[in-house]
């Protein structure tokens, strides 16, 4: 156990360090003309110190790093490799892929960074703000992976958690870009539950779906949702086998349900209650 004490210089030193490394990153994307990180003026002064910095970090990772793309990329090398290995079997249904839009097909980590910058976490008004906005990138490798299966007269399904509200939107932005059987037909928002099985089992009835690719577990099996942490951690671990092959997982540190599993799904946690939670979950020395 560390003491008080200890765990506060830490944090200073740790507030410090994100500072820094904050205000270079800020200098380089100014030197080279970046536009993508929008400053706010108002500086990160928030009571929590995970939700704003942390996700600072790891939105800027995925922006910036080349190993975030790499990892992006090697996914969606191995989806097609499985994919094309399905095309060589027989199939009593056309074939389809299920994936998930959120930080899997579409980046919203300038979203995640003005939050942060503002020292706020996630909120359904300015997500649904970002959302109307259309203008989220591709994942690394995700838009080709897609368009080289509807190439292969593989039908791709967006299951995602956006809303009915943000169907319009969430459209546009696909489209934007040219991802296929982006349209009414294929888009699968959330209705009445988070869960996606009730949608997978639905496009099963007329498809043989051979990949499901997500950045979420909920995005490939009802074993995973809403699950405590332990359970979820076992139950990849009963099922990895069908990791990297029928399941494609695509890297998020930025959220998710590991996060919420820290929370016990209860989102509504003050930022001061996060913070505890955090740390509570945290293995030091
Ligand atoms: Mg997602």
């Amino acid at each position: 156990m560390i003491s008080i004490c200890s765990w506060q210089a830490r944090k200073n030193k740790y507030i410090k360090q994100m500072k820094f490394l904050l205000y270079n990153l800020l200098f380089i994307c100014l030197l080279s003309g970046c536009k993508t990180i929008q400053v706010s003026n108002t500086p990160v002064n928030s009571s929590s110190d995970f939700i704003p910095h942390g996700k600072l970090f790891t939105a800027i990772w995925m922006q910036r790093s080349a190993e975030y793309k790499a990892l992006c990329e090697q996914a969606y090398n191995l989806a097609e490799l499985r994919l094309n290995e399905s095309l060589q079997k027989p199939s009593d249904k056309p074939l389809a892929v299920i994936t998930d839009i959120d930080e899997t097909a579409l980046d919203n980590s300038p979203y995640a960074i003005q939050r942060a910058l503002q020292g706020k976490d996630f909120d359904n008004a300015s997500w649904s703000e970002w959302v109307k906005k259309a203008d989220a990138d591709t994942i690394p490798g995700a838009l080709t992976f897609f368009k080289n299966a509807a190439a292969k007269s593989v039908t791709v399904f967006y299951v995602t958690n956006r809303n009915e509200k943000e169907r319009e939107a969430t459209l546009r932005n696909l489209l934007k870009f040219g991802f296929p059987n982006a349209d009414e037909e294929h888009l699968l928002t959330m209705t009445t539950t988070s869960g996606k099985e009730p949608r997978r089992s639905d496009i099963t009835q007329k498809f043989n779906v051979v990949l499901l690719i997500g950045d979420n577990l909920g995005d490939f099996s009802v074993l995973f949702d809403k699950k405590p942490g332990t359970e979820r951690t076992a139950n990849v671990l009963n099922n990895r086998h069908e990791f990297g092959k029928r399941f494609i997982v695509i890297p998020n540190p930025n959220y998710g349900d590991w996060e919420g599993s820290l929370y016990k799904y209860n989102y509504s946690l003050t930022p001061a209650q996060k913070d505890s939670a955090w740390k509570a979950n945290a293995t030091y020395y």
